[in-house]
């Protein structure tokens, strides 16, 4: 890392610092915004997406009303259909593998997850922030050949305004911001 580097992501981390404020929770949480991370290793194609719950289901608490409580469920079967969600070059023949979606706020059962292994709903709300980690996992018989991943997010849930994205191949790392109107992930 040049001294330039070094100086700039210092000035970076400075200006950064006063948005970290004690309310936020473990780390920043912009509204409309996602990050989503993509790694391809052998055959697997893994996918993290982290994003601020009301980017999904249009509120961060738990989901006590009906209404609520469909919003969640609709969610995770939009996202558990994680081939329309995130479509792969068709050569690659990548398939999902599995899906797993965590929220402190929202009751595991209501993202499909078995209650056991989730983080209970009553831990949510402490700073009236609440995010969904999930993890997609495909098989690509043909991995050499994904050229790019278009996502869906932006079409399936309004609350999106744009997507950080990192990429992490065997050979290349790369980092792309995607947003409704650019949402084709090229892979470099
Ligand atoms: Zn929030």
């Amino acid at each position: 890392m040049t001294l330039r580097k070094i100086a700039l992501l210092a000035s970076c981390l400075m200006l950064l610092y006063p948005v970290a404020s004690p309310a936020m929770a473990h780390e920043a949480h912009v509204h409309g915004v996602g990050k989503l991370d993509v790694a391809v290793d052998g055959n697997t194609l893994s996918l993290h997406l982290d994003s601020p719950l009301v980017n999904l289901i249009g509120f961060e608490h738990a989901a006590t009303s009906a209404a609520e409580r469909q919003a969640a469920s609709n969610m995770a079967k939009t996202l558990r259909d994680a081939g329309k969600v995130f479509v792969t070059t068709a050569a690659a023949g990548c398939t999902v593998t599995s899906v797993q979606l965590i929220s402190a706020a929202i009751d595991p059962a209501l993202l499909g997850e078995p209650a056991a292994t989730g983080k209970s709903a009553t831990h949510a709300d402490h700073d009236g922030h609440a995010d969904l980690d999930a993890d997609f996992v495909f098989h690509c018989n043909a991995p050499d050949l994904l050229q790019n991943i278009t996502v869906k997010l932006f079409d399936a849930f309004k609350g999106f305004v744009s997507i950080d994205v990192q990429l992490v191949t065997a050979k290349r790392q790369a980092a792309a911001k995607l947003s409704a109107t650019s949402s084709n992930l090229v892979f470099p």
